[in-house]
C-alpha cells in the first residue's frame, strides 16, 4: 500500500515539477496535499476521470505586473507584482496580498494552493487567490507607502471586485494599507464596495478582523486539547513572530490562562522563562530597533540573539512567522523537551524534514489551512456585511469566528477512520487535506470541465 502511494506520488509529482521548475515552495505545497489525496482520487472513478488534484494544483490564471513609483528621494522605484487567482470553485477569488522582498512566484503559488484548501474548510463561500509584490516596506515614509499602494492598485484594480476577487492583508499589508488600496479602488471603479476585506473599521472593515487569525488559531488548539480533556490553564507555549497574528494569540492564550514564553524577530528570540506579563508583552510588541534587544530587567525577559523559539521546553508550539521557519533541528528540539501539540498561524511553517520527525515523534499537528483559517473566515463575514450594507459588533463576530474554528474541527474528526495517528488520535494534516480535497472535488464534479 505505501509502495503503491508513493508510485502514485512519483509519478504526479514529476508531471507537476516538470511544468514548475525549480519553484520549491509551490512544488513543497503540492506535495503534501498529493501524498494524502491521490489514494483518495485513485478510489473514486468520477475524480480519477476528472483529474482532480491535477487541476487543482494550476491556478485558473497569474496577473503579474510593474509597479512603479517615486520614493521620497525623488527616484523611481520599480517593483514586481502579481495576483495568483487560484480557484473561484466555492466563491470569489480570496485571499491575501503580501509584500515582502522574499515574494516571489513560487511563494505565491503556494500560498495560493494553500488557500483553496483552507478557505474550503470554512464553510462559507470562497474562492482561493494570493497576490503581493517584491515590496519591502520596513523603514519606508507613510508618503511612499501610499504611492506604492496606489502604483500597485493601478494594475491590480481592473481584475479585482467583490464578487469577482477579494484581496486582503498578508505580511507587510495591515488594515492600514488594505485601507489605502480600498480608496483607490472605489476610486477606480466608481462604486463603494468591498473589493478588499481587512479594511479599517472605518472605511467598511469588521470588527474582530485584526483579532481573528489569532484568536482562530487559539480556539482550534482549545478545541484539539479538549480532545484530550485538556485545557489551556497552565500551559507554556511557546510563539514566533510579533506580529499581527502573534501578538492576538499570545494575549488570548495569557487571558485564557496559558503561559507564553516566547515572541521572535529577524534578530532572535524574546524568553519569558516564567511567561510574559501584560506588560512584558506590550514592551516586546511595541519595542523598536536595536533598544528591542535590551529588555528593562524588571520585566524578566531574555533576548537571545539569532536563537528560534523552540528551544526553550514548552508544551505547545505555535509557529506565527513564515513559511519554513521550523527546521529539522528545531523540531528535534521541540521533541526532545516534550512538546506535545503545535498549531500552526502562519503558512507552512514546517520545513517537509520537520514535519515528518514531529509526527514520528507523536507532536500532535495542527495545519495552518485548519488552524489559521479565522483569518480568511472573518474575511468572508466582512463580505456579508459589505454585501448587506451591515455592520455586526465585536461579540458576534467573535461568536461566529468561535463557532467556524469549532465547525473545522469537527470536520476533521469526522475524517478520523482514514485519518489517524499511530496513537489513534486524529490526523489533522491528512484530514485537512482530505477534507478541503473533498469539498472541492465535488464543486468541480459538479461542474463539469470547466
Ligand atoms: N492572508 C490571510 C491568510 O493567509 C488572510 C486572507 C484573507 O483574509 O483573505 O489566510
Amino acid at each position: 500500500m505505501k509502495d503503491r502511494t508513493e508510485t502514485l506520488l512519483t509519478g504526479f509529482m514529476d508531471d507537476i515539477a516538470s511544468h514548475h521548475r525549480g519553484e520549491t515552495e509551490f512544488l513543497q505545497a503540492v506535495e503534501e496535499v498529493a501524498r494524502d489525496v491521490l489514494t483518495i482520487e485513485k478510489a473514486d472513478r468520477h475524480y480519477t476521470q476528472a483529474r482532480v488534484l491535477a487541476r487543482l494544483a494550476e491556478a485558473d490564471r497569474i496577473i503579474s505586473f510593474r509597479v512603479t513609483w517615486r520614493d521620497d528621494a525623488g527616484q523611481v522605484q520599480i517593483n514586481r507584482g502579481w495576483r495568483v487567482q487560484q480557484s473561484n470553485l466555492l466563491g470569489p477569488y480570496k485571499g491575501g496580498l503580501r509584500w515582502a522582498a522574499s515574494v516571489t512566484p513560487s511563494v505565491l503559488k503556494f500560498l495560493a494552493f494553500e488557500q483553496a484548501f483552507k478557505n474550503a474548510l470554512t464553510g462559507l463561500p470562497l474562492g482561493a487567490a494570493k497576490g503581493g509584490a517584491d515590496f519591502d516596506p520596513t523603514g519606508r515614509s507613510e508618503a511612499e507607502i501610499e504611492r506604492f499602494a496606489s502604483a500597485f492598485m493601478t494594475e491590480l484594480g481592473p481584475h479585482i471586485g467583490p464578487e469577482r476577487d477579494v484581496p486582503a492583508g498578508d505580511i507587510g499589508v495591515g488594515a492600514r494599507e488594505v485601507g489605502l488600496m480600498s480608496r483607490a479602488w472605489m476610486q477606480q471603479a466608481r462604486r463603494w464596495g468591498g473589493a478588499l476585506t481587512g479594511k479599517p473599521t472605518a472605511l467598511g472593515g469588521s470588527a474582530m478582523r485584526a483579532e481573528a487569525t489569532g484568536y482562530g488559531l487559539i480556539y482550534f488548539t482549545e478545541a484539539m486539547l479538549a480532545e484530550n480533556d485538556m485545557t489551556l490553564e497552565g500551559q507554556r507555549i511557546a510563539l514566533s513572530g510579533r506580529g499581527n497574528v502573534s501578538s492576538h494569540a499570545a494575549r488570548k492564550a495569557m487571558r485564557l490562562g496559558a503561559k507564553v514564553i516566547t515572541l521572535s524577530g529577524r534578530a532572535g528570540t524574546w524568553h519569558a522563562p516564567d511567561g510574559f506579563t501584560p506588560d512584558a508583552l506590550d514592551w516586546v510588541l511595541n519595542a523598536a530597533g536595536e533598544a528591542a534587544q535590551t529588555p528593562p530587567a524588571e520585566l524578566n525577559i531574555e533576548f537571545h540573539h539569532d536563537q528560534t523559539p523552540w528551544r526553550f521546553g514548552p508544551d505547545i508550539a505555535l509557529p506565527c512567522a513564515t513559511q519554513n521557519e521550523v527546521t529539522l533541528d528545531d523540531a528535534k528540539a521541540l521533541a526532545d523537551s516534550g512538546c506535545m501539540y503545535l498549531a500552526e498561524g502562519a503558512n507552512m511553517p514546517l520545513t517537509s524534514q520537520a514535519e515528518a520527525h514531529l509526527s514520528q515523534a507523536g507532536v500532535i499537528q495542527a495545519p495552518g489551512k485548519a488552524a489559521n483559517a479565522g483569518g480568511v473566515a472573518v474575511s468572508g463575514l466582512e463580505m456579508q456585511q459589505n454585501a448587506g450594507f451591515a455592520s455586526w459588533d465585536a461579540e458576534k463576530v467573535d461568536r461566529r469566528l468561535r463557532r467556524i474554528m469549532c465547525d473545522i474541527h469537527s470536520l476533521l474528526k469526522r475524517e478520523r477512520a482514514s485519518c489517524c495517528t499511530a496513537s489513534g488520535g486524529v490526523d489533522y494534516r491528512r484530514a485537512a487535506n482530505v477534507a478541503g480535497y473533498r469539498r472541492l472535488a465535488d464543486a468541480m464534479i459538479a461542474g463539469g470541465t470547466m
